[in-house]
Formats: structure tokens, C-alpha cells, sequence
């Protein structure tokens, strides 16, 4: 395998597909041996822009370089680009080393340079055994592998997966993210990876970018786009969050103001310099709001508001309430332990914001 990483650079593009505009003055830089994630909704635009990566869409604007070199007028197969689709576009009627062979037989590699590098190849993906099968006698996930090692075996520069583990169940999923990160990690190949899940995305990759509608919202890695979203469409999609849009009233250094649509005028004790009062989106996590019974006592370093419990569920490790205070209706998890009773709908209760995990979102 070869030991050269590259980086991968979009500068200002922009792709229509005729009147309509699917991405828009994108501009990203994934460095050399970074797994990075193109997340974002469907439609968004990520499989275009990984397409045109691929070189199998055109870009009207803008350049794209690798390791350097602008690739926007190089055909496909000579951009050594390897690309996994979602549905691993196998031969069924090929065995699992002629699937894996094809790339290799397709550039005239001699008969011992294939056996070699495609046991190499099934070798890394755990399928020696596996050769001779044909594609319908294995498993999702080994037909996924047999996908991953036929794009391995040509040696690529950069790696493109589309979703690739959007066909497999739940729990091969969870599974098969870790050995692609693994593989990744073995391989030191600049990746690029397609995916709607946020869960999937935060797992696997270095940092990942957030799409929405052709734009690039954020670029970061997980936790600075969980903790610090830009909007509050990154906010409502990594994660979840609750959001209540207003005006910010004042800011003094020690108190914020902030007038919440639905609930009214609110003095959070947060030591926070907004740089203007006007519109704005307050977010904060279901899971950092605290909720105790309306007669306890609690801490002067959060906001406390009163509420009521619309309904409340159970899930196992935590318990998730929707409580509604004032118009607005907010939501908070809490941790479970054995032994703890779930607040019933109809309780009066009190949640606690904590300044720390509070945003300020432009609206
Ligand atoms: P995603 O991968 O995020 O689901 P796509 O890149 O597939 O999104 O599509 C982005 C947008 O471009 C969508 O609105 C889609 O309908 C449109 N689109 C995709 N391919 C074509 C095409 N060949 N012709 C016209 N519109 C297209």
C-alpha cells in the first residue's frame, strides 16, 4: 500500500444542475490521513459533492485540489480516487476474488501481481476463506467487506464512501463502524465519508462537515459542533436540542435578559458578554437540564423555571420528560438509577439551566 497521504481541497465550488444550484461556494480541507464526514440531511447535497470528487459530476465554479493538484479536468480513472457506493455495486455472477480482482485485471496487472494483491486485500477485510464464494452466499456485512477490499486492492488516494452502512441492520452497523474506522486507521488513506446518521458520523470520523441545502454550515470535529453549533439547524441535527427563540434585553457581564417567545422575560445568571441584545435562539441540551420537585431547594447558579409534566417516558439508562412552562414546551432527559420514580404527567416541577450549556444562536 502506498505510504503517500494526501490532502483533499474544495476552494468556491459551486454545481447547478441546470436553474437549480445543489451546492453552493463550498470550501473545505480535509488533511492528509483524516477520516472526515459529510453529514447532513437527505438532499442536502452530499453525494454530488462526493460524486464530483469522484469525477462523475462537473462543477460549474470553483477548484478541487488533491494533494495540490487541481483534478477538475481529470477524468475519473485517472484520479485514483476509490469510491464504496452505498449498495457495494458487486458482480453477482463473479466470485469474491474476481469482484475483488476486477480493478487490477482492468489495468493489465500481471496474474502474480493480482493473486498477491488481492490476497492482500481479503486478507485485510478477514475474507481469505471467503474467495471463491459469490456475492449472494455472503452476509451484509461481508459483502460490505468484499466492497471495501475491492476498492483498497488499486492502491487509491483518497477513499469516498456513500453511506455505506445504510443496509445493514442496526447492530452490524455499530459493528462494522468500528471496523471501518479500524481499516482506516491500518490504511492511513485521506477518507471521505457520506452519511445522514449524526451518530454514525460522531463515531467514526476525525471531524466532519454539517450540509444543508447545497451550504456548508460547520466544519469540526464532533464534539465542537455538539457543544458549539454554529445555527440552529446544526444544533437541532447533531444532537438534539432544545430551542427557544427571543430577544436578548440586556447583558451586563453578570446577568443575561433574554425575553423567550412563549414564556416571557427570563434573567439567566450567566456571566456572558453578548456582543448585541436583539434576536436570538437560546439552545441547550435535553440532557444538562436538571428537574427537581417545585418545593426543593435549589442552587442560585441556575435558572429555575417552573413547569408542568406533559408526559413522561422511560427508557432505560435515562427518563425523558416534556415539560411545558409557559407556552413553550422543553424537553429533559435525566440519568435513571434503580430505585429513582419517574415524575408522573400532572407533576409540578422545576428545571434548572445551567449557564455553561446554554447557546445563543443567531435567529
Ligand atoms: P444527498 O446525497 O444529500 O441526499 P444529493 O446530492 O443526492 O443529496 O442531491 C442534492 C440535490 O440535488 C437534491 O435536491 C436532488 O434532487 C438534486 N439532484 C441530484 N442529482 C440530480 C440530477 N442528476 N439532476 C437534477 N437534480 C439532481
Amino acid at each position: 500500500m502506498s505510504t503517500h497521504k494526501v490532502s483533499l481541497e474544495a476552494r468556491h465550488i459551486s454545481l447547478s444542475y441546470g436553474p437549480t444550484e445543489v451546492l453552493k461556494d463550498i470550501n473545505l480541507r480535509v488533511e492528509p490521513g483524516e477520516f472526515f464526514a459529510l453529514l447532513g440531511p437527505s438532499g442536502s447535497g452530499k453525494s454530488t459533492l462526493l460524486r464530483l470528487i469522484a469525477g462523475f459530476n462537473r462543477h460549474q465554479k470553483g477548484e478541487l485540489l488533491v494533494d495540490g493538484q487541481d483534478l477538475s479536468n481529470t477524468p475519473p480513472h485517472a484520479r485514483n480516487v476509490g469510491m464504496v457506493f452505498q449498495n457495494y455495486a458487486l458482480w453477482p455472477h463473479m466470485s469474491v476474488f474476481d469482484n475483488v480482482a476486477f480493478g487490477l485485471v482492468e489495468r493489465r496487472e500481471t496474474r502474480d501481481a493480482i493473486q498477491r494483491k488481492v490476497g492482500a486485500a481479503l486478507e485485510l477485510v478477514g475474507l481469505q476463506a471467503y474467495a471463491q464464494r459469490r456475492p449472494n452466499q455472503l452476509s451484509g456485512g461481508q459483502q460490505q467487506r468484499v466492497a471495501l477490499a475491492r476498492t483498497v486492492v488499486i492502491e487509491p488516494k483518497l477513499l469516498l464512501l456513500d453511506e455505506p452502512l445504510s443496509n445493514l441492520d442496526k447492530n452490524l452497523r455499530v459493528q462494522m463502524r468500528e471496523e471501518l474506522k479500524h481499516l482506516q486507521r491500518k490504511l492511513g488513506l485521506t477518507t471521505l465519508f457520506v452519511t445522514h446518521d449524526q451518530e454514525e458520523a460522531m463515531t467514526t470520523a476525525d471531524r466532519m462537515a454539517m450540509l444543508d441545502k447545497g451550504v456548508l454550515q460547520q466544519v469540526g470535529s464532533a464534539t465542537s459542533l455538539f457543544d458549539f453549533p454554529v445555527n440552529r439547524f446544526v444544533a437541532g441535527f447533531v444532537g438534539t436540542a432544545n430551542l427557544l427563540d427571543g430577544e436578548v434585553t440586556h447583558a451586563n457581564g453578570e446577568t443575561l435578559g433574554f425575553h423567550a417567545q412563549g414564556i416571557g422575560p427570563m434573567t439567566l445568571p450567566c456571566p456572558v458578554d453578548v456582543p448585541q441584545v436583539g434576536p436570538a435562539t437560546l439552545a441547550f441540551r435535553p440532557h444538562t437540564v436538571s428537574i427537581r420537585v417545585r418545593d426543593e431547594h435549589v442552587d442560585a447558579s441556575r435558572l429555575w423555571l417552573d413547569g408542568r409534566v406533559e408526559s413522561s417516558e422511560f427508557m432505560g439508562e435515562t427518563s425523558r420528560y416534556r415539560v411545558r412552562v409557559g407556552e413553550a414546551v422543553l424537553v429533559a432527559n435525566q440519568p435513571h438509577f434503580a430505585g429513582l420514580s419517574l415524575f408522573m404527567p400532572g407533576s409540578d416541577v422545576r428545571l434548572g439551566l445551567e449557564c455553561t450549556q446554554m447557546r445563543l444562536l443567531p435567529r
